[in-house]
């Protein structure tokens, strides 16, 4: 280490909250402080990332860009950015945490060509302040002070350019001659980087804001949020709550709920939560901040509003209202959960008279959570009608609104693109394309060389290319395959040996690397309606990763020797393989092979028939052990309490326009459940593995057991038919679903299963170390543990528990050093951060599932189209209305009896309804209306008839709409097309449709351009593993009957 001098230094900062805090630092100058840049001749340590050297020019952003402007610099196209320890510490004091956090991801993250540069540590580069310069040019001073020493230091073999607002900064330095350009991040922009439109934009929006903001009134609306000191206080003391704030999305204006993490030890008063109602009491928190709240004296409580309809509450609130809650005001607000937003700008009204220049229009935001935004833009009219991405930059207690500045343009509203990437951001889904640089680096080094070394791996493997039959079973067309099957005979017949082996994708997904990086922000591949984003690049997933049929490939293979007769385990083996899988089955084959049908094995069909059937004998009875050891696994788990299910699934499919053509089911078959039971075995056996290896920091999947509470509504729907639903054990549970079977109606069964499915628990990633062994059981499966380790290509978490076996295996062996692991605390936090993914990506499926409903209907008019009329079911009784399930689309929703004119709907004789003026009334298992006509009664589990039609609102997604027509099931008007088959008919008409449109497409496909490259990478209309739609399907799908990936409507036995 070189001379160092020593300063103390007295910094006066003002904080975020505008506090003056005094620091004292001791000040170390360097002589050598690294400067992270790979064109350095002066060897400085440059650990870590280092700035390229083909490039034209390093920037170096003021302080003021910085802290003002840090999304353009966040640009990955932005190459060679500097920031200064100056920037970043201006940052941290005058914008809080979360924005210096922000900062400090970009400068790890390897995706983003920036440094760090400690400026202040640097004996040359150093400036102290000079008695009567104000803080912003001292400031600006230390980073022009940096940039000329770059400058330098580099000797002049890189061209440093400073960025500023500060015009006098500009007119000042860029005179000194000292080689480093100063300009305006304007003329940076338009210079350097013409091409960057959404750089530029961005530059408007936000540049607009920050006028905006200084000329704003100062009239208070909101009272002022208490000082964090206060808060915290008030938090230890308890005259505080802290918790997280939601808003009621049928009440958005009114009704929010405080919930808290741990309210175990504390009032069970609180239990629900605290309300807080009305705006000014909301305090300017919204969805998802992390608020602190106090109570209000008893006789303000008030009671949420139970009604099906909105705006009717406050007349008759005594009628509607629950029991009267907690309810608290905001005073202060820990955390902000700000995100990117999706608005619409609403139709210009008349004259608004604004400036010419700029226009502040108060958004809609698309979640009706969101309160409008205030946008300064230029673009008011050009933007009607479409929806744009938006980031809010304060909410000051003087305003009623936050103010915000818009990010990009996403579309006009309505379109089929505008609404699915609308459905990504407010998802906060971010799948852009995969770089080349990420494929290169990672997978292919060169072009020429082979990918898969037998040879060079053979010493680490275990090759069982020749000893063992392997094949898979997938949806038709799967490209990504990653689990194939073995079953063997083994000791002439007392043994069975059953092989589970997986794409070693961890093999070629390097940890840390660029594609592990972003496979991890990723954290599943996430499926919609018509497409899907997958989590790695398609040269992994759909080849390297791929266990394709007829070639060698990297497995990870879990092999359990079972006695034939017992089927109890004698032995496991974990372990690295190589395979070759001998075919490459879809279900439908492979279930007619098992039920002796002729078939066509396409890798049988080159061979003679006597050699034919040898193979085809042999694969037969693999197939078969394989059924037979399930059927047995199976039984296994439904003696310990498993939740027996069976979906069908239906899949939206599209033509090339991206129109609906077709709603496509697929049959469940036995060989499915064959799969499906494979996998569940091998992730319960490595994570026993895992588990027992590493009992603090292994990575498993936990399914708590339900809140009896939640069973309330289950157990008193089937009360109402006469059914006792036991809840008390996943056992009892499972027994009485089955004993609750109507001969008349099987839909009451499947409806009772939606309850349970409603009442059921989230299933959870967790790192072993942070719950006690008790609570790592997973309540649907009835396994003791279990985890995630069967797709490997899709789903992140079965790459980190790739690696965690691995090293047990490792471990096992002695090889060598073994690799240090991640802590209990940092796996945990990388299970919380998969779960938050998947919940995302659980919430997109359903969003895409039903904007492709809306868009089905949309087409249709439901006055005089017959398929807009369907059989409904009511599945729950409301003050004014029902809550009925469409088993024919999977459609779920309200049906109201009493409109906001006060009219209620009326059966005539033949059980057709109208609107006539009259009454409602509620009871636990019907509901009643009464009117000139009589009294008309619909009863839990009745069947009538709907109409469906969809409520289109400009700023908001599409909602299905269903309207009560007759109090009778559905019988069709068209004899010829009886409708008690309606799903089989639907289907048939629209397959015939679908290859209708197929036809057509392939006829147009030679007249149109082909398809752009980003557009068939997010086109793809493949299907996910069928085995991990059932998998979710048994697992938790049953939450909510939308949450099924794709289009997929589930039928219960
Ligand atoms: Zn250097």
């Amino acid at each position: 280490m070189s001379q160092q001098q020593h300063n103390v230094l007295i910094l006066h900062l003002k904080s975020c909250r505008g506090r003056k805090v005094r620091v004292v630092r001791e000040h170390y100058l360097r002589e050598r402080v690294p400067c992270y840049s790979s064109v350095c001749q002066a060897d400085c340590v440059n650990d870590g990332k280092v700035l390229p050297g083909d490039l034209t020019h390093y920037v170096v952003p003021d302080v003021g860009v910085v802290v003002d402007y840090l999304e353009i610099l966040e640009d990955r196209e932005l190459q060679g950015v500097v920031f200064t320890q100056t920037a970043c510490q201006a940052v941290q004091h005058s914008k809080g945490r979360r924005q210096y956090n922000r900062l400090r991801n970009l400068l790890k993250d390897p995706r983003h060509d920036c440094v760090l540069f400690a400026n202040e540590f640097q004996e040359y580069s150093y400036c102290p302040r000079e008695k009567g310069e104000s803080q912003e040019k001292w400031q600006t001073r230390c980073v022009y002070s940096a940039a000329v020493w770059y400058y330098n230091h580099l000797a002049g073999m890189m061209d440093v350019v400073m960025i500023t607002e500060d015009q006098e900064a500009v007119a000042q330095y860029s005179s000194l001659n000292s080689g480093v350009y100063v300009i305006s991040v304007q003329d940076y922009l338009q210079n350097f980087w013409p091409q960057l439109q959404a750089a530029h934009d961005l530059y408007g929006s936000i540049s607009q804001a920050l006028q905006e903001k200084e000329s704003e009134g100062n009239e208070r609306e909101f009272s002022e949020h208490l000082p964090a000191e206060v808060l915290e206080a008030g938090i230890k003391s308890g005259r505080y709550i802290q918790g997280t704030l939601n808003v009621n999305k049928h009440r958005a204006q009114t009704e929010a709920f405080i919930t808290m993490e741990d309210l175990s030890n504390k009032n069970t008063d609180m239990s629900c939560g605290v309300l807080v109602y009305g705006d000014k009491n909301r305090n300017r928190a919204m969805q998802g901040d992390m608020v602190v709240v106090e109570l209000l004296p008893k006789s303000e409580w008030r009671g949420k509003v139970t009604a099906l309809t909105e705006g009717q509450g406050d007349e008759k609130s005594g009628e509607d209202e629950s029991k009267p809650l907690p309810t608290g005001r905001v005073v202060g607000i820990l955390q902000r959960h700000w995100r990117d937003y999706v608005v619409t700008f609403p139709p210009r009204e008349g004259s608004q008279s604004q400036s010419r220049n700029s226009q502040r229009i108060l958004a809609v935001p698309w979640d009706r959570r969101i309160p409008k935004i205030r946008i300064s833009t230029q673009q008011a009219d050009a933007l009607q009608d479409h929806r744009v991405v938006v980031r809010i930059d304060s909410w000051e207690s003087t305003s009623l609104y936050p103010n915000g500045h818009s990010v990009r343009v996403l579309g006009r509203a309505g379109e089929l693109e505008t609404e699915v990437q609308t459905i990504l951001i407010e998802n906060c889904i971010h799948v852009p394309p995969f770089s080349d640089a990420q494929v290169r680096e990672d997978v292919c080094p060169s072009k020429t060389e082979p990918h898969i070394h037998v040879g060079q791996q053979l010493a680490e493997r275990r090759d069982l290319r020749e000893s063992h039959l392997v094949f898979s079973i997938d949806p038709k067309g799967c490209e990504d395959v990653d689990d194939t099957l073995s079953v063997r005979s083994l000791a002439g017949g007392k043994l069975l040996e059953l092989g589970v082996h997986i794409a070693d994708v961890t093999h070629f997904v390097t940890e840390g690397s660029l594609t592990d990086l972003e496979a991890r922000t990723r954290a599943t591949t996430y499926y919609l309606a018509d497409r899907r984003y997958d989590m790695l690049p398609a040269v992994l997933s759909a080849d390297l990763c791929s266990l394709l049929g007829g070639v060698d490939r990297y497995a990870m293979s879990v092999l359990w020797e079972l006695d034939a007769h017992t089927l109890a385990v004698n032995k496991v083996w974990f372990g690295r393989t190589i395979i070759r899988s001998a075919y490459q089955l879809h279900y439908e084959l492979a279930q007619a092979i098992l039920n002796g049908e002729p078939t066509e094995v396409p890798e049988l069909a080159q061979l003679g028939s006597e050699e034919k059937d040898t193979k085809l004998a042999q694969l037969t009875q693999a197939l078969e052990m394989l059924t037979h050891v399930a059927r047995h696994l199976r039984a296994q788990r439904d003696r310990g309490g498993a939740l027996e299910l069976e979906g069908v699934e239906v899949r939206a499919q599209l033509d090339e326009e991206r129109n609906i053509t077709a709603l496509v089911p697929r049959q469940p078959l036995e060989v499915h459940e064959t799969v499906a039971e494979c996998m569940i075995y091998a992730n319960h056996w490595v994570a026993r593995k895992i588990q027992e290896t590493f009992p603090h920091q292994a990575l498993l999947r936990r399914h708590p057991p339900p809140r009896q509470e939640f069973f309330n509504l289950l157990v008193e729907s089937a009360k109402a038919r006469g059914f006792t639903i036991d809840t008390r054990s996943n056992k009892a549970l499972a027994d009485s679903l089955d004993q609750a079977v109507d001969p008349e109606d099987p839909l009451v069964n499947r409806l009772l299963r939606m309850m349970t499915t409603q009442a059921m628990s989230e299933a959870l990633y967790f790192s072993t170390g942070t719950q006690s062994i008790d609570q790592y059981y997973h309540y649907g499966l009835a396994l003791d543990r279990y985890t995630h380790f069967t797709s490997p290509i899709r789903r992140y978490a079965d790459i980190v528990v790739h690696r965690l076996l691995t090293v047990a295996i490792a471990m096992e062996g002695e090889v060598g050093p073994v690799k240090a692991l991640a802590s209990n605390k940092e796996l945990e936090e990388m299970a919380q951060h998969i779960n938050k993914k998947n919940r995302a990506a659980k919430r997109a499926q359903k969003l895409s599932t039903e904007l492709f409903q809306c868009l089905y209907f949309k087409e249709r008019d439901p006055q005089t189209d017959q398929r807009c009329v369907a059989d409904a079911v009511i599945y729950s009784i409301r003050d004014d209305g029902m809550l009925v399930f469409v088993p024919e689309y999977g459609v779920k929703g309200p049906v109201y009896l009493k409109n906001r004119e006060g009219q209620v709907v009326a059966a005539g004789h033949d059980g057709s309804c109208e609107w006539q003026s009259g009454s409602v009334r509620r009871y636990p298992d019907h509901i009643t209306t009464a009117s000139s006509c009589g009294s008309s009664t619909f009863r839990l589990f009745d069947h009538i008839t709907v109409r469906i039609s969809v409520h289109s609102t400009h700023c908001h997604a599409d909602r299905i709409n269903l309207e009560v027509i007759s109090n009778r099931p559905y019988h069709s008007t068209e004899p010829q097309q009886p409708r008690s088959q309606g799903r089989c008919q639907l289907v048939q008409e629209v397959v015939r449709l679908a290859e209708e449109a197929h036809q057509q497409a392939q006829e147009k496909a030679a007249r149109r351009p082909k398809l752009s490259r980003e557009e068939r990478e997010f086109c793809q209309s493949k299907t996910p593993n069928l085995y991990s739609l059932l998998e979710e399907i048994r697992e938790e799908a049953l939450r909510d009957l939308n949450m099924v990936p794709q289009v997929c409507f589930l039928l219960y036995k």
